[in-house]
């Protein structure tokens, strides 16, 4: 059955207490086949001191041991390609992914023939939860190499029926000239790359953003579009609406989404991904209830090529809901960032995208560009906090405008900040990724 409202309506409509055994009897698949294929968990729960027995229910759960990205890559380099977490045959694995991450070293992630098509399906339903329909016409503006946002978007948005156009990144011009031609409907980028085209539109293509034509933004690859003054931002050059989601390549591309409500992002993989959010420091499970704040954690339900066990993505989110206006019944939530890229300033922990949100509530004031300067290495800074952010085009009083930027830091953060002043389009755009952090100790 398929509904204009849902993608698989009898899993988005589920109620919860449904979902449970359904989950819980599939993890028990996966666990066996853990033990059964992979010598990574083998000897990770040795070493842990649990048996496949000791799982008879999800409360369980939490007596495994978590898997951390350093594991990963350790483990990958210990045993290339894949790692000892690999638990297929290389035979049966049709396509490869990477990332590089912040050291450099690609970490690759395998899919088989029935890992790729569960991506495609959850992928699928996430842009269908954010409003992509079969009539869209949608502009790819993201990479297509070994990116996990790219190949697997292309066959989600093809699975909906979508027209998929494959602009890729660095191509800004090309995109203005076929969206001249096309009249597409939506287009998938970063946040930052929707605020940097804009930009290049009016500058480079002497053009009004609006003028082009998108209906809808479906925006992912970082935290922002779920910022209320970075959404308003793209929708108010755009003339569009703007939905976000979040994946993890080593998981699902994109796991959770946001239905038109816009109210956070559904968790779409259910009968997939199992999730938990734990405190990040002390580990301990946290309820999934509204207002609840924790370190996202997934687990792999149906999984052959590399499955997971509760594996700490070191996204930090904030559960926003239970059930939505949309009828969905699975929890809502937003990133708030990274747990590696935290800031701690005299003990208050400062997320860099807070502190471009605040910034950017001063639009048209300032343009919302922002870097935060490290003269050490993170995550303890003393203060003041060094912000450089530039302001926008009208005539104001700079002196006055700084005071007004430190102030709502101190009001908002809890910490001082000194705000350099500098002009519009001083400092570096990146279309793919905002780099919110200046690392002067590296330089
Ligand atoms: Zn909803």
């Amino acid at each position: 059955m398929r509904t204009e409202e849902y993608l698989d309506p009898e899993i988005e409509t589920m109620k919860p207490g449904d979902l449970r055994p359904v989950q819980e009897a599939k993890l028990a698949k996966q666990l066996d086949y853990l033990v059964a294929r992979s010598p990574f968990y083998r000897d990770k729960f040795a070493a842990a001191g649990v048996r496949r027995e000791d799982f008879r229910s999800l409360n369980d759960l939490a007596r495994f041991p978590f898997t951390t990205k350093e594991e990963l890559r350790e483990s990958q380099q210990a045993c290339p390609p894949l790692g000892r977490h690999m638990a297929a045959d290389m035979i049966d694995v049709i396509r490869l992914h990477a990332s590089t991450g912040t050291t450099g070293v690609p970490s690759f992630v395998g899919v088989t023939r029935k890992d790729a098509e569960i991506w495609t399906k959850v992928t699928a339903r996430s842009f269908y939860t954010m409003g992509i329909r079969p009539n869209d016409i949608v502009i790819h503006a993201a990479s297509l190499t070994m990116f996990a946002g790219g190949l697997p978007v292309k066959d989600a948005i093809e699975w909906i029926g979508a027209t998929f156009v494959p602009v890729g990144t660095g191509a800004s011009e090309k995109l203005v000239l076929y969206a001249k031609a096309l009249h597409p409907s939506a287009l998938h980028c970063t946040p930052s790359y929707a605020i940097y085209l804009a930009d290049y539109v009016r500058r480079q293509a002497g053009m009004d953003p609006r003028e082009l034509g998108f209906k809808k933004f479906v925006c992912g690859g970082e935290p922002g579009a779920g910022i209320p003054a970075v959404r308003a931002k793209i929708s108010q050059e755009w003339g569009a609406r703007v939905t976000e989601g979040l994946g993890s390549a080593d998981m699902v591309p994109v796991i959770f989404s946001e239905c038109p409500d816009q109210s956070g992002m559904h968790y779409n993989a259910q009968e997939y991904v199992y999730n938990e959010i734990i405190d990040p420091e002390s580990g301990e499970v946290l309820p999934i209830e509204t207002g609840v704040s924790g370190e996202l954690v997934y687990t792999s339900l149906e999984r052959e090529c590399v499955p997971l066990f509760r594996f700490r993505t070191r996204d930090r989110v904030n559960i926003l809901g239970t059930s939505c206006k949309c009828g969905r019944t699975s929890y809502k939530l937003r990133c708030v960032g990274r747990t590696d890229d935290m800031l701690i300033v005299l003990g208050v922990n400062v997320f860099p995208s807070a502190v471009r949100d605040i910034v950017s509530s001063f639009y048209p004031a300032m343009t919302g560009e922002v870097q935060i300067l490290l003269d050490q290495p993170g995550p303890g800074v003393k203060p003041p906090l060094q912000v450089v952010a530039e302001y926008g085009n009208g005539n104001q009083d700079q002196a006055m405008l700084q005071k007004k930027v430190e102030d709502k830091i101190r009001a908002v953060l809890s910490v001082s900040a000194a705000v350099q002043l500098v002009p519009a389009g001083t400092l570096p755009r990146f279309e793919m990724k905002g780099k919110l952090i200046r690392k002067i100790y590296e330089e």
